[in-house]
């Protein structure tokens, strides 16, 4: 099947010098889908420059810089060989580029400051590995990503506090007044990151190790003391007792330009560790992560939840007739599917390789049970042409789970994973777990 230009999230656009590309290209590309983005490459600069001025969404630019050396240019003066300022100047300015250059060109500090100047996003050094490549573009996508709300949690007054530039900034800051509950108010609402006031510290030191064991086991969240006035051996014993980081209180913006920092690289780092490269679901880590604060939300407002795990039914028939790439693609076609379905509050992950987790939020166990078929019938309909007119349809097998009938995040799995395992034993494509209306296939 060809890979539609909507089945990617993101999108990069390269110019690149054809010798150097044009084995690598096939393969880059597949290596490109695996992080969820598609590569168009372009032999001839008009025709780029083109191309990202036209460009709206969220793509990343690519320039080889040795694709102008045997680059033509035709101005009306006859053709002649392109030069790199001509090149440079003809980049549309609102956006930034990558510039992919050889270790000699990244030794000439003239031509770095000239490219630092015109739009850099990143370098990277030739020769460069595939992979290594779509690593860094990848990582780029994160790094551009607006990304989602950072949550903090405040313990005592700062003086000039400035909310509205945390806002700004996407981190969410909620106050807490009592010292001898901050624990239980970080435990359930799992903020990444914990301030405490140095008045509020003095007050009482042993809190932070109460902190500090609720928070170990998370590397990416952490405790910072904001001090209101010079104290080297206050800040001393702060730091041996498990604060992270200190910061002075006495400028406000200063201060909270720089949690919006920190809030920025523990974006960046909680999305590189809890989500799936190749379709941006969750993965087994973000799903624990985030199921285990549904449980104690849903625990505390009384309400339920459907937990349904997927398996696409003869996905190994799939791989070996038609090629391993296929099959990628036919695992993303589902993820696509399921974030077309994905209400707010729902959790979607890729638990492994062509099986997926579910949770509906608000949805008891036949409910669920019914969006987890609706889901079946939406990717049982999707077309694959495997050749040209050959088309097929695949399909997957579904067991559903709830809260509160299982109490934790380990046994919902438990439990919809037998259930999956009778979806199969009883013929595939079907919902197992939950009442009738989720019955097998109809045809
Ligand atoms: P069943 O209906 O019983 O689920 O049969 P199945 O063939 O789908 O069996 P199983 O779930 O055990 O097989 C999963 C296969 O998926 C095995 C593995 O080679 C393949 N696989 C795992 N991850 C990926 C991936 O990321 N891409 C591709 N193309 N294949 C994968
Ligand atoms: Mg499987
Ligand atoms: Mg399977």
């Amino acid at each position: 099947m060809k890979s539609g230009t909507t089945l990617y999230k993101n999108h990069v656009l390269m110019l690149s010098q054809s010798f150097f590309i044009k084995d690598n290209q096939a393969e880059l590309q597949l290596h490109a889908h695996k992080y969820d983005f598609d590569i168009r490459f372009f032999h001839e600069a008009r025709a780029f420059v083109a191309a990202v001025a036209a460009e709206e969404g969220n793509a990343l630019f690519v320039i080889d810089l040795d694709a102008i050396h045997n680059m033509q240019t035709d101005q009306g003066d006859g053709r002649r060989t392109l030069m790199l300022g001509e090149l440079l100047q003809s980049l549309p300015a609102d956006h930034d580029y990558i510039y992919l250059q050889s270790a000699r060109q990244g030794g000439r500090f003239l031509l770095q400051q000239r490219l630092v100047d015109t739009h850099c996003l990143a370098y990277a050094e030739k020769p460069i590995a595939n992979d290594v490549l779509v690593d860094k573009l990848f990582n780029l996508f994160v790094q551009k990503k607006r990304g989602e709300i950072v949550e903090a949690i405040l313990l005592g007054a700062v003086p000039g506090w400035d909310e509205e530039l945390l806002r700004e900034g996407r981190v969410q800051v909620a106050h807490h007044a009592d010292p001898l509950t901050l624990h239980l108010q970080v435990k359930e609402r799992q903020p990444s990151i914990v301030l405490i006031t140095d008045a509020e510290y003095a007050r009482t030191e042993a809190l932070v190790r109460v902190l500090k064991k609720n928070m170990e086991a998370d590397p990416i969240r952490e405790i910072v003391l904001l001090q209101g006035r010079d104290d080297p051996a206050l800040a001393r014993r702060a730091l041996d007792s498990g604060f992270d980081a200190i910061l002075a209180g006495g400028d406000p913006a200063l201060l909270a330009g720089q949690l919006v920092r920190r809030a920025d690289k523990i974006r960046i780092n909680r999305d590189l560790i809890s989500k799936d490269r190749a379709t941006g679901l969750l993965n087994k880590v973000g799903l624990q992560r985030k199921t285990q604060a549904l449980v104690a939300q849903a625990a505390r407002q009384g309400r339920p939840f459907a937990y349904g795990v997927i398996d696409i039914d003869k996905f190994k028939t799939i791989n070996d007739t038609w090629g391993h790439s296929f099959g990628d693609i036919v695992i993303k076609r589902l993820s696509l599917v399921l974030q077309a379905q994905q209400g707010e509050g729902d959790l979607l992950s890729r638990f492994g390789g062509e099986e997926f987790v579910v949770v509906f939020d608000g949805c008891g166990l036949d409910e669920g049970a019914r969006r987890l078929d609706a889901l079946r019938q939406a990717f049982g309909a999707i077309p694959f042409e495997v050749a040209p007119g050959d088309v097929r349809h695949f399909s997957f097998s579904a067991g559903v789970a709830a809260f509160p009938e299982q109490k934790s995040d380990n046994e919902l799995f438990l439990r919809a994973d037998a259930m999956l395992y009778k979806a199969k034993l009883d013929g595939r494509n079907r919902v197992c777990g939950g009442a009738p209306a989720a019955r097998g296939p109809a045809a």
